[in-house]
C-alpha cells in the first residue's frame, strides 16, 4: 500500500459540506514522501500478517448498553489498494498495518487477538488454562476475544490475567475476562505492576474533565471515519466505547526483576516504571524465548506528551528501560510482541528494533536537550529537532503515536518548563485582550483575510492560521474567518503523519465550520473506577470541585473517620481552600463524620442519599451537620463542553 505505482483514489465525496479535498500544495508533498520513504520494506506487513489463523464473520462489537462498542467496518475503504492524497502516505500505511483483524500465533502456545479494540489482547496457553496479558479497554470487546480464541483452539478456563499497565486500553476489559470473586478468592491470579489501582484512577482523576474533552483533538473523537477524516491512531485502529472496569490485583508485582511460574509458564518480570506508565511491566518467557514489550516498543515513537494531556513522561528512562530489557531478554528472544501493532521475530530483528527504539527516545532527549543548551527555545524546538536519517528510515520509529513536534517540547517543559525565558512571554495577555490591537495594527478583519486567502492559495498554511487564529480571537463570531481558519487547518491536517497533530487539525475544522463542539456521552470512569478512587485522591478531587469564590470567608474543620478501612482524615476549609492530612483528628471539629467508605461509595455512585444514610444511621453526625449542605453549594459540576477555538460555542442569545 501506499507506494508510487499505486493510483490515487478518486474520492471527491467530504463528509462536510465545506470540506475541500487536497490542496496542489497538499498533493504535491504526499507525492514527495511517496518517492522519499522507504516503501520498498516490507518488513512490517510480513510481521503483521505471519500467524494468521482466523478472523470473525463480524465486523462489529455491540456494546451491552446499546449501540455499538467497536466497529472495524468503517476502516475497510484503507484495504481498497489506492492511495489517498488526504492522508499522509506513511500514515496510511500504518493504518492499512493496523488492519489486522482475529486471531494470529505469536509461536506455537502464544496467541493475539488483534483488531477488537485499540489494543491487542493476548493469550498464553498453560498446561489447564489461559493465561491473558491485558484486556482490552471494554468488556464487551475482551468477552467477544475470549469467545472467539475458545471458538477457535478450544475452551479453556482462564486461570491469571497480567495487566502490562495502568492505561484503560489495557485493564478496562478485565470484567470481560474474569470475575471479581474468582479474584477475591484466589481461584484466578489477576497480576500487575506495584501501585497499579493507584495509578490507573489516578491519572484521569484531577484534570479528567479536561482530558475528555481534549480527547476530542488528539483522539478525533466525533470525527467521521473515511479519508477526510479519522484514518488511525497510530497504535490501532480507535478506543472502543463499551464498559470499562477495574478489579484490584491479588499480586502485586514490586521487585525490578520477578520469577513465577503459574500453569507451568515461566514468567519473568520486568517492572519500567516512569516509562509508557507510571506502573508498567514486560514480561521474559524462557520457554518460549519471548518478550512481551507491553506498550514500551510499538511500532511508533510513542507520546512523551500525550495532547489529551497527561504528566510529561521521562524519554531517558524509557530508552534505559529498553537498553536493560535487550540486555537481560533481547539477545536471547526469538520473538518479541506487545499490547499494540505486531510482533518482531528472529533474534536480528528483535536487537534491530530494541536497538532503535532505544535510540530514538535517548536521541530525543539528548538533542533537544543538545539544543536547549544553545538557546533553543520550547517555542521553536518542533521547527527544529528531527530524528536522524538512519531512525527516519525505519518504519518504527517514525512521527505517529508521538510527534517529533509535539515531543521534543514536551522534553524541554520536563527539564525547563513552559517559559522561553523571554520576558515577554512570562505574562503574557490573554489570547482574547491582545487579540484586538494585532487586528487592528494589522488594518482589520478584511485585510488578514485577504492576506489569508493568499497564503492559503501558496500553500502557506502555518502562515496563515498565525494571523486567522488573532482574528477568531478578536471577533469569534466572525464565520468567514473561522470558515478560512478552518480550510487551513484542514490541509495541515491531510499533511501530518502523526494521527495525533491530523486528528487534532481535522477536529479544529470540525468546529470551526460548525460553530458548535461536539456532544459527548463519555465521562471521567464508570462505578469500577469512582469505588477504586483512594479516600486521599477523593478528597483532593474534592477541593478541585470546590469554588473558591463561593467559599470565601468560610472556615470548618472536620474529621472524617472510615471505620471499615481504618482511615481517619482532619479536613479544612479555610482561605477559599479545602485542605486534608491522613491519620490526624482536631479535638475542636466543628463536625464529625463516621461512615464506612462502602457507604461513601454507594453515595458517590448517587445509590444513596444524604438523609437515607441518616435514617439507617449508616451515616453519624457529630457537630454542625449543615456543614455538608452548605460545601455541597460550593461544589461544581465539570462537563467536557467548553469551548477549545474561539467561536465553537454558540453565542449566548
Ligand atoms: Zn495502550
Amino acid at each position: 500500500m501506499a507506494s508510487s505505482t499505486l493510483s490515487i483514489a478518486d474520492n471527491k465525496t467530504h463528509f462536510h459540506p465545506k470540506g475541500n479535498p487536497p490542496s496542489t500544495h497538499t498533493k504535491a508533498i504526499q507525492q514527495q514522501h511517496r518517492l522519499k520513504l522507504p516503501f520498498t520494506d516490507k518488513t512490517d506487513f510480513q510481521e503483521q500478517s505471519k500467524g494468521f489463523i482466523a478472523k470473525p464473520d463480524y465486523l462489529k462489537i455491540k456494546a451491552d448498553a446499546g449501540g455499538v462498542a467497536w466497529d472495524m467496518e468503517r476502516y475497510q475503504f484503507l484495504l481498497d489498494n489506492k492511495d489517498f492524497d488526504s492522508i499522509h502516505p506513511s500514515l496510511q500505511r500504518q493504518a492499512v498495518l493496523n488492519m489486522n483483524y482475529g486471531l494470529y500465533e505469536v509461536v506455537p502456545g502464544i496467541y493475539q487477538i488483534r483488531g477488537f479494540d485499540l489494543a491487542n489482547i493476548t493469550f498464553i496457553k498453560g498446561e489447564t488454562g489461559w493465561i491473558v496479558f491485558d484486556t482490552l479497554t471494554a468488556k464487551e470487546t475482551a468477552r467477544a476475544a475470549l469467545k472467539f480464541i475458545n471458538q477457535q483452539l478450544g475452551k479453556r478456563p482462564v486461570v491469571a490475567v497480567v495487566l502490562s499497565h495502568t492505561h484503560g486500553d489495557h485493564f478496562g476489559g478485565v470484567r470481560g475476562v474474569i470475575n471479581e470473586q474468582d479474584v477475591i478468592s484466589g481461584k484466578v491470579k489477576l497480576i500487575a505492576p506495584a501501585d497499579f489501582v493507584k495509578h490507573a484512577v489516578s491519572e484521569n482523576v484531577a484534570a479528567g474533565n479536561a482530558m475528555i474533552r481534549r480527547m476530542f483533538m488528539q483522539y478525533g473523537v466525533g470525527l467521521p471515519v473515511g479519508p477526510f477524516g479519522h484514518v488511525d491512531q497510530a497504535i490501532g485502529k480507535n478506543v472502543s466505547v463499551g464498559n470499562l472496569g477495574i478489579i484490584s490485583p491479588n499480586i502485586s508485582i514490586t521487585k525490578p526483576i520477578e520469577e513465577m511460574t503459574i500453569d507451568g509458564i515461566k514468567m519473568v518480570f520486568q517492572n519500567t516504571p516512569g516509562t509508557e506508565a507510571p506502573a508498567e511491566m514486560n514480561t521474559w518467557f524462557p520457554q518460549f524465548k519471548a518478550f512481551w514489550a507491553a506498550e514500551n516498543i510499538t511500532g511508533t515513537i510513542h507520546n512523551i506528551y500525550t495532547l489529551r494531556g497527561a504528566k510529561v513522561r521521562d524519554t531517558l528512562a524509557w530508552s534505559k528501560y529498553i537498553n536493560q530489557s535487550l540486555h537481560l531478554f533481547g539477545k536471547q528472544a526469538e520473538v518479541m510482541f506487545a499490547s499494540h501493532n505486531w510482533p518482531r521475530w528472529g533474534n536480528q530483528r528483535i536487537q534491530e528494533v530494541m536497538r532503535g527504539q532505544r535510540d530514538m527516545y535517548a536521541h530525543m532527549n539528548n538533542q533537544v536537550l543538545h539544543l536547549a543548551n544553545q538557546g533553543i527555545t520550547i517555542n521553536e524546538i518542533h521547527n527544529v529537532y528531527d530524528m536522524p536519517k538512519s531512525l527516519q528510515d525505519q518504519w518504527y520509529a517514525r512521527s505517529y503515536h508521538g510527534s517529533t513536534q509535539h515531543n521534543s517540547r514536551a522534553v524541554i517543559n520536563r527539564y525547563l518548563g513552559y517559559w522561553d525565558g523571554n520576558p515577554a512571554t512570562l505574562v503574557p495577555l490573554s489570547p482574547r485582550d491582545s487579540a484586538p490591537l494585532y487586528v487592528e495594527m494589522m488594518g482589520g478583519a478584511n485585510k488578514i483575510i485577504k492576506k489569508s486567502q493568499s497564503l492559503y492559495n501558496q500553500g502557506l498554511y502555518h502562515y496563515a492560521v498565525e494571523i486567522l487564529n488573532k482574528l477568531i480571537y478578536a471577533e469569534p463570531n466572525n464565520q468567514t474567518a473561522r470558515d478560512l481558519l478552518a480550510d487551513n487547518f484542514e490541509q495541515l491536517g491531510y499533511q501530518y503523519e502523526s494521527p495525533s497533530l491530523r486528528n487534532s487539525f481535522l477536529a479544529g475544522a470540525l468546529e470551526l465550520r460548525d460553530g458548535k463542539i461536539p456532544a459527548t456521552k463519555l465521562t471521567a470512569g464508570g462505578p469500577d473506577m469512582k469505588r477504586a478512587i483512594p479516600t486521599e485522591l477523593l478528597l483532593d478531587y474534592l477541593g478541585i470541585l470546590i469554588d473558591g469564590r463561593k467559599a470565601a470567608g468560610v472556615n470548618y474543620k472536620a474529621n472524617l473517620i472510615l471505620p471499615d478501612k481504618g482511615e481517619q482524615f482532619l479536613i479544612e476549609l479555610n482561605n477559599e481552600t479545602l485542605t486534608h492530612i491522613k491519620g490526624y483528628h482536631a479535638d475542636d471539629a466543628d463536625l464529625t463524620i463516621k461512615l464506612n467508605r462502602a457507604d461513601l461509595e454507594q453515595l458517590l455512585l448517587g445509590k444513596t442519599n444524604l438523609p437515607e444514610l441518616i435514617q439507617s444511621q449508616k451515616i453519624h453526625l457529630e457537630g454542625d451537620s449543615t456543614i455538608i449542605g452548605n460545601v455541597g453549594k460550593m461544589l461544581s459540576k465539570f462537563t467536557p463542553n467548553f469551548e477549545l477555538i474561539p467561536g465553537t460555542k454558540p453565542a449566548d442569545k
